[in-house]
């Protein structure tokens, strides 16, 4: 009998997925039955994206493994419902994306662009911005996301300082980790990128403290998580002139309230969690390996350990 994959993560997402999943499906070799409703005793994959609807996986006793679109699991991670095993998305897309996204803004403060976009030239003289080399970088999060910025960035010149949980080794990343490594991994970069998930160790990781770690007038870019940044604490360091510039992804809130100070605040540059995204082409090939590998008895990839939380 085919196995059943419940695609659980919206009608509309069923719409962009429908196809390439099935292509994916079939270039695995497996030929289950994907659907949008089935009775949950008969299912053996759930595909899942926050807020599809599955709050109570109790029922689904056949299943296998709990297969998320999002590479951030922070609001699965916890539910006692959910004993099945959850697997995260790592995908190619989603990569390149959020190296897109770093980069470019590194870049922009890197460079100073904001001094000539959008104004009229007044003078001759601006000051030359420094080599990527005398600009060091902080990779808060040294995961799929993380080493691939990390990688990017060095490859422009950056010098990297690299931060994680456990100790890592990655060519050309000044690694660190603890926290000793944070407080040193913060002394010294200009820029910081917050690539970590959302776990109860790392929110509010970027409190006062913190701040006042870094450098006058360093740059904050925040792709992460909302609620890794105390933002009372930012937007005061942000009024000091301490944190020259935050660049933010992800609120504690999305969308951003309206009448949130990070809208019209001068030194913040607000995006609508548009970092990166998961392609269904991609994505479809992480969800297919996985239910090929379920039906193998092979270990899943990107399996969620649940005491970590990430
Ligand atoms: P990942 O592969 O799980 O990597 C997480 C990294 O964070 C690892 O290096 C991990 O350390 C480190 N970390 C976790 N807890 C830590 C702690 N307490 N102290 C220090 N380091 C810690 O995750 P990923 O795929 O790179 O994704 C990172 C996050 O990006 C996601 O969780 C999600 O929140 C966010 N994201 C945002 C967007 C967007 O569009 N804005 C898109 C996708 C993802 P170890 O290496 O020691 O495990």
């Amino acid at each position: 009998m085919s196995p059943v994959i419940l695609f659980s993560a919206g009608a509309e997402r069923f719409e962009v997925y429908a196809e390439p999943l099935r292509d994916a499906l079939r270039a695995a070799g497996v030929s289950p039955r994907v659907v949008t409703e089935a009775a949950p005793e008969e299912v053996d994959y759930i595909v899942v994206a926050p807020g599809s609807g599955i709050t109570d996986f109790g029922p689904y006793t056949r299943c296998k493994a709990v297969l998320s679109l999002w590479a951030g699991v922070e609001r699965m991670v916890g539910n006692p419902t959910l004993t099945q095993p959850l697997c995260r998305m790592v995908d190619t897309a989603l990569e390149a994306g959020m190296v897109e996204y770093v980069t470019g803004h590194v870049l922009r403060h890197h460079l100073g662009m904001d001094r000539f976009i959008n104004r009229p030239l007044t003078g001759w003289e601006a000051g030359v911005p420094p080599l990527a080399s005398e600009r060091p970088v902080a990779m808060l999060g040294l995961g799929a996301l993380g080493r691939a910025c990390a990688r990017a960035l060095t490859e422009l010149g950056f010098p990297v300082l690299g931060w994680s949980r456990s100790p890592r080794d990655v060519a050309g990343i000044a690694c660190h980790h603890g926290a000793e490594g944070l407080a040193e991994v913060l002394g010294r970069a200009q820029i910081v990128v917050t690539l970590l998930p959302l776990t109860p160790q790392t929110e509010n990781l970027i409190d006062a403290a913190a701040l006042a770690r870094v450098p006058q007038g360093a740059v904050l870019i925040n792709p992460g998580r909302g609620a890794l940044i105390d933002d009372d604490a930012l937007l005061a360091a942000l009024e000091r002139g301490h944190i020259g510039h935050a660049t933010l992804d992800v609120f504690r809130t999305e969308p951003l309230p309206e009448d949130h100070p990070y809208r019209t605040h001068p030194h913040v540059t607000v995006t609508p969690h548009i970092a990166a995204a998961t392609r269904p082409e991609t994505a479809s090939r992480v969800i297919a390996e996985n239910v090929r590998r379920g039906e193998a008895g092979e270990p899943f990839l990107h399996l969620v350990d649940r005491d970590r939380g990430y």
